[in-house]
């Protein structure tokens, strides 16, 4: 596994590099932009260039852009629905320019209009932005801890939505951690864990799997609460990340850590404490 941290894009883009190497980092994520809002400035095409330079020379790859947490594809407001598509249309553009490999989004909410509505709604939005995709760019359907009405907790879900774009392969998943284990998926045990991604396998294929986001969870399994710990700081614990680290389904993926942290140095502690759980194969 190589590993990385989500950093920061605040003051220049290409600061972000700057962050992920004083941290470690191996691969790395970013926003695309605000994460909280709707409003994202331009970037400047010279920032753009220093950013690739800058990791180029880092070696750190690949990159991953996370969407804003206000993407709602799956929305049946008509207003938060476009601004969505919008959002995610720019955040494509942006990735292409940052030779991204990975755009992860959370599917969304419902908002009580119901789990299929929302579902193939999602489905739809995405069918439209797929063709914006060329290369090797993937966009990845982030699994979530299932509180309310949000989607895509369940690899059932999640497969409704890849199968009503025909398993097209641009898509694919990002699993994280800390959601699959609020939403009920037992991955702190050797057994538990095999047991997981047999029925991803089944459900998605391994082979639509990208990425990991490595948390922890600070509440039990099947808490359906998104609140993340550091690594074997919570349930899933450091005995569980060394089988998840390890796993031979696993290994050769990219895997970003987004755990709690005050300042760099929290950052860097978890990521040395999961780096040094790689076992030499
Ligand atoms: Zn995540
Ligand atoms: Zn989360």
């Amino acid at each position: 596994m190589k590993f990385g941290c989500h950093v920061s894009i605040v003051g220049k883009i290409y600061l972000a590099v700057e962050r992920a190497v004083a941290r470690g980092c191996e691969t790395m994520q970013i926003f695309s932009g605000n994460p909280r809002g709707w409003k994202n400035p331009d970037i400047l095409d010279e920032d753009i260039k220093e950013f690739n330079l800058r990791r180029k020379k880092a070696g750190i790859d690949p990159l991953v852009i996370h969407m804003p947490y206000l993407i709602n594809l799956g929305s049946s407001d008509v207003d938060i629905h476009s601004k969505s598509v919008v959002a995610m249309l720019n955040a494509i553009e942006r990735a292409k320019k940052l030779n991204a490999y990975y755009l992860v989004f959370h599917p969304g909410s419902h908002r009580g209009t119901g789990r299929k509505n929302g579902l193939k709604k999602v489905a739809k939005s995405l069918e439209s932005l797929i063709p914006m995709i060329d290369g090797e760019m993937k966009i990845l359907l982030e699994n979530t801890a299932g509180s309310g009405f949000s989607l895509g907790s369940t690899f059932e879900e999640l497969s409704i939505i890849l199968n009503e774009l025909n398993w097209d392969n641009r898509l694919g998943i990002c699993l994280d951690t800390c959601h699959a284990y609020a939403a009920g998926y037992d991955i702190s045990t050797k057994e538990g864990l095999s047991d997981v991604l047999r029925k991803l396998d089944e459900r998605i294929g391994l082979d639509k799997l990208f990425l990991i986001h490595a948390n922890d969870s600070k509440f039990p399994l099947n808490s359906h609460v998104d609140r993340h710990a550091g690594i074997g700081k919570g349930y899933i614990g450091t005995e569980g990340f060394k089988k998840i680290v390890n796993h031979s389904a696993l290994k050769s993926l990219p895997c970003i850590l987004e755990t709690p942290h005050v300042n760099e140095k929290d950052d860097m502690y978890n990521l040395n404490l999961i780096k040094n759980m790689r076992e030499e194969s």
